[in-house]
């Protein structure tokens, strides 16, 4: 599976729904949060259908081939928080307060995070 018809994440991929698109690599499409916690949030999308990054290991995941880190470092640069800093968060199922089941990862920056998470 590469896309799913229900899948909102999917919609945004294929461009079926409209979103704030500010990157987009061989992997990833980034957009803007609908819902920003922070003066920068950002979501990083993969363009395949994964339902958390659980499934996105491994042979036919990304792993090795995702670009991953460098797509932060660019993005940090882009939005000027490479100096002062950012988080990547991957909410994963229930217990991580994942809410939409389509691998995503939050790049939130431009106020300082308190740890540990609520
Ligand atoms: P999570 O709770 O980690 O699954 O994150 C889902 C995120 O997707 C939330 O921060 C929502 O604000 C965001 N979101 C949901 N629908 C959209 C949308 N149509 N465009 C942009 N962001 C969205
Ligand atoms: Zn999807």
């Amino acid at each position: 599976m590469v896309l799913k018809d229900d899948c909102i994440f999917c919609k945004i991929v294929n461009k079926g729904i409209p979103a704030d698109i500010v990157k987009e690599t061989d992997n990833f499409i980034v957009i803007k949060d609908i819902n920003p916690v922070a003066p920068v949030h950002l979501l990083i999308i993969s363009k395949r259908h994964y339902d958390s990054v659980l499934d996105a290991g491994g042979e036919n995941g990304l792993d090795g081939k995702s670009g991953i880190f460098r797509l932060l470092g660019e993005l940090a640069e882009d939005f000027k928080v490479a100096d002062n800093g950012f988080r990547a968060v991957i909410n994963t199922k229930e217990d991580g307060g994942q809410t939409v089941s389509h691998l995503h990862i939050h790049f939130i920056a431009g106020r300082r995070f308190g740890w540990p998470p609520g």
